[in-house]
């Protein structure tokens, strides 16, 4: 224990390692409850058309608390589900916000390519639905399982909206892929029942476009020959699950049979994303030590003696996991941890069975002692004011880890299993 600021000042620093960090379930409830029930920051302006995004973490995020039939009314619930379906567009699929909106009686086949339907906030919209409780009913469902397959490309891939002239327009990597899988899981069902006349997505082509994406070290790229990246891996990992999930997908692909090369290398790239490199003021002051330029190169080596240089070296503590005392993860080779990369690497970790390979005790110091805020929430980073994805996906990340005052979560649904629960008592999922 080390007194912090001097002799007569009462802050006291305790060792991190032997404080027992505390998740402040109270003051995430009430983060989230202002999210939902107030106005966000005008940062979040320039997501204005990302809005069922914002809805999905908020919403989600107060039922992973246990508190959203709790601390919202019926009424509140019924607005929210009302505004989500007021997003839905009349050829089948939602909208991400309303501003596009022009009225039914403005809506025309040659206009409609103006206000569409877009890939993600379709998935958004359908899990927020099933997280209210709501079932479904008033969902196009035909005309959405129709419009799916116009967004998939020749190579496999989903873009994010149809445009004029039925072009896919937008989109391209593995996000869109699992929000197509996701949005089929959730509407088709199990087994596909009386949907034989509706045309389906092209399986075989999207699960070789996830398979082109791995890349040399084990991880997934965005694309085929680009740089592996933990968030398309859980992108490529939840789509192929999504599409093993249903009965008539039974052929299990490479990535997700354990003993295979492309499972393996995923799984050790996949862990090798925890890291004590934490970009925090330590590390920043290492690299803002500039060299000193007042001395021209050639003048500094001709001081170099190395008998000398070796008495000056620190005395550096052997290297073992005991001093590190908080180890995020990092979403690409060389980059410094996020809490968002807690969620994409432990929850494809989690898809793949292979969840006991992280380092659970150093993974939530870092969540707890450096990205949770003191007003509720998580922050990206060290010392970073909190934003809802981030406090979301720190709150998944500890969820999966058994944190007390969370409820047990589904990797690639990413909302609650009483969500879940419900999805499943719905009549085509019967
Ligand atoms: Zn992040």
């Amino acid at each position: 224990m080390s007194r912090a600021f001097g002799e007569s000042n009462l802050v006291v620093e305790t060792d991190p390692i032997m404080a027992e960090p505390v998740f402040n379930r109270e003051r995430h409830i009430k983060y989230f409850l202002r999210c939902l029930k107030t106005f966000l920051p005008g940062l979040y302006t320039s997501n204005d058309s990302n809005r069922m995004l914002l809805a999905f973490f908020a919403v989600s995020g107060l039922d992973l608390l246990g508190e959203l039939y709790n601390k919202t009314t019926l009424e509140e619930r019924q607005g929210y589900i009302e505004w989500i379906y007021h997003c839905q567009v009349p050829s089948g699929g939602f909208r991400g916000f309303t501003g596009t909106n022009f009225g039914l009686e403005k809506r025309t086949i040659t206009n409609e390519a103006w206000d569409p339907a877009n890939v993600p906030s379709t998935f958004f919209a359908l899990v927020i639905l099933i997280i209210l409780g709501d079932d479904l009913s008033r969902v196009k469902r035909l005309e959405c399982l129709q419009w799916l397959p116009k967004m998939q490309r020749e190579d496999g891939s989903f873009g994010e909206v149809l445009g004029p002239h039925q072009k896919i327009e937008g989109g391209g990597d593995l996000r869109f892929c699992c929000f197509g899988a996701g949005t089929r899981y959730l509407l088709r069902g199990k087994d596909g029942d009386n949907l034989k006349e509706i045309e389906d997505i092209d399986v075989d082509k999207l699960v070789a476009f996830i398979e082109a994406c791995q890349t040399y070290d084990g991880g997934i790229a965005e694309g085929p020959f680009c740089e592996s990246h933990s968030g398309h891996t859980y992108c490529g990992i939840g789509a192929l699950t999504f599409l093993g999930r249903l009965s008539d997908n039974h052929k299990q692909t490479a990535l997700l049979s354990p003993g295979t090369e492309g499972f393996e290398s995923l799984v050790k790239w996949l862990a090798a994303r925890q890291t004590s490199e934490l970009g925090d003021e330590e590390d920043e002051d290492e690299g803002n030590s500039e060299p000193d330029e007042s001395q021209s190169l050639p003048d500094q080596f001709g001081k170099i003696h190395l008998e000398e240089s070796f008495h000056k070296l620190a005395n550096l503590p052997t290297l073992t996991t005991q001093p590190i005392k908080y180890a995020g993860f990092n979403g690409r080779c060389n980059k410094y941890a996020d809490t968002c990369y807690s969620f994409w690497n432990t929850a494809t970790l989690a898809m793949m069975d292979r969840l006991q390979l992280l380092d659970a005790d150093r993974n939530r110091q870092y969540l707890l002692e450096k990205t949770q805020h003191i007003v509720g929430g998580f922050g990206k980073s060290v010392g970073e004011p909190p934003d809802l994805l981030h406090s979301y996906f720190g709150m998944v990340s500890l969820a999966f880890q058994g944190e007390a005052g969370l409820e047990t979560v589904d990797p690639v649904l990413c909302a609650s299993h009483r969500a879940v629960q419900h999805l499943h008592t719905l009549s085509w999922w019967k």
